[in-house]
């Protein structure tokens, strides 16, 4: 295999104008994906660890969200922007990510940064206690929008994978105390499997040696596989509480995993039924927000489910009932997803003109490769494949493949509903 790799190496020469990709895996099993455009102002990096919001211990939601913002501002107390370096985080449902966006003279110190957060293991009380009004504050200007999702995933967690009654999302990080959020960054860090994506004018070699000095201590496990169609912790529908002020509805099917086409196939049924929940006219009259993904992970399961975040006052029964009827209609979009499959695929191989994306984005042009490698890097950790691999995988997933996933996975008989309430 090797020796194929280099052949084609040699067959397609990436001249020094022109963007290429190019991936390694370091000797700890780290995994470092490089975009090199050579006519780059900046050098973003991101550092992405399996640990979301579906991973979270029963009784620790969230805390992957509290652990990416302790290991942030145990070195950077303030601000998003040292030394002409941007940096941030965000943490969704299947990855906690660390991020620099560099001038090209700084990169080498960005990456840096990267490994000075992943090497934090004493954690303060004063700053624990700043990160979680953090935390709040982010919790409440979202809650008043709706954008509750990454909540919900959080709730979900606990109740289904971990069969709790109650998902104290916002009180399991109010009530974290230091010890546990050390005790949570030894065991969550020593497991991760870290993957690196970085963009901007620096050559491939240069960005791979420098992780590989910086981060190449970092033991890197392989991920653990998914193997199975989640299977239910309880009943079809499950009445939980939560600690935020918005109520939830969450609808999901497990489906396969088992292979990179089965995962993939996942995600292109999550954009129809996003598609078909965005467009239902039904849910924007009632003021529910809705959003579809195959984020819903267990240990070795994974399903594509549906979450809606509901208005005060909204009768929950008849956002399921809307839900059950575009579980109904997936089957008749089978058939003309052949288009939709391409271009998932065409999105992570095709290199886009850069020059004129800039230009579009004006004030914003700096983000042009950032926003790019983002969308890959997140395909890369849905379908848990090499950026290489997400089209070939995409490509394997047919009309007729999507039509028996929906026919055997997304029915009624496979439906499970979690309505998520404010209680104590
Ligand atoms: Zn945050």
């Amino acid at each position: 295999m090797r020796s194929i790799a280099i052949v084609l190496m040699v067959c397609l020469p990436v001249s020094a104008q022109q963007p290429g990709w190019s991936h390694d895996v370091l000797e700890s099993g780290t995994d470092v994906t490089v975009l090199q455009v050579p006519d780059a102002s900046m050098q973003t990096t991101f550092v992405f660890l399996p640990i979301g919001l579906t991973a979270d211990a029963p009784h620790r939601a969230q805390f992957s969200h509290l652990l990416e913002h302790m290991l942030i501002r145990m070195r950077d107390a303030d601000g998003l922007e040292e030394n002409g370096i941007r940096f941030n985080g965000e943490t969704t449902a299947l990855a906690l990510r660390l991020e620099t966006m560099a001038p090209a003279e700084q990169w080498r110190r960005s990456i840096a940064k990267h490994a000075a957060w992943l090497a934090v293991r004493e954690f303060d009380e004063d700053v624990l206690a700043v990160e979680k009004g953090r935390i709040a504050g982010e919790e409440a200007s979202t809650v008043s929008r709706g954008y509750t999702h990454k909540w919900a995933f959080a709730g979900w967690n606990q109740i289904v994978n971990h069969g709790l009654e109650h998902a104290a999302v916002h009180g399991d990080v109010a009530s974290a105390e230091i010890e546990q959020v050390a005790a949570f960054a030894r065991s969550a860090l020593r497991r991760s499997h870290l993957r690196v994506f970085s963009v901007g004018p620096v050559e491939p070699e240069k960005v791979v040696a420098a992780v590989r000095d910086e981060l190449g201590g970092f033991a890197s496990p392989a991920r653990e596989p998914l193997a199975a169609a989640a299977e239910p912790a309880r009943g079809a529908v499950i009445e939980a509480t939560w600690d935020l002020d918005r109520t939830h509805l969450l609808q999901w099917y497990g489906v396969p995993c088992g292979s990179a086409a089965d995962r993939a196939a996942a995600w292109v049924a999550a954009n129809q039924l996003n598609m078909l929940a965005q467009g239902e006219a039904r849910l924007r009259r009632l003021g529910a927000v809705a959003l579809a993904s195959a984020d819903y992970q267990g240990t070795h399961s994974l399903a594509v489910g549906v979450s809606v975040s509901l208005p005060e006052g909204v009768d929950v029964d008849e956002v399921r009932d809307i839900l059950v009827s575009l579980e109904g209609r997936l089957p008749g979009l089978a058939a003309g997803s052949t288009l939709l499959i391409r271009q998932l695929a065409a999105a992570t191989e095709k290199i886009p003109d850069f020059a004129p994306l800039r230009l579009r984005l004006g004030a914003r042009a700096r983000f042009a490769e950032a926003n790019v490698v983002l969308q890959t890097a997140y395909q890369a950790i849905r379908v848990r494949v090499p950026r290489s691999e997400i089209a070939t995988a995409y490509r394997a997933v047919s009309a007729e493949k999507l039509a028996a996933l929906y026919r055997d996975h997304v029915n009624a008989a496979k439906r499970r509903t979690l309505v998520l309430r404010r209680g104590e």
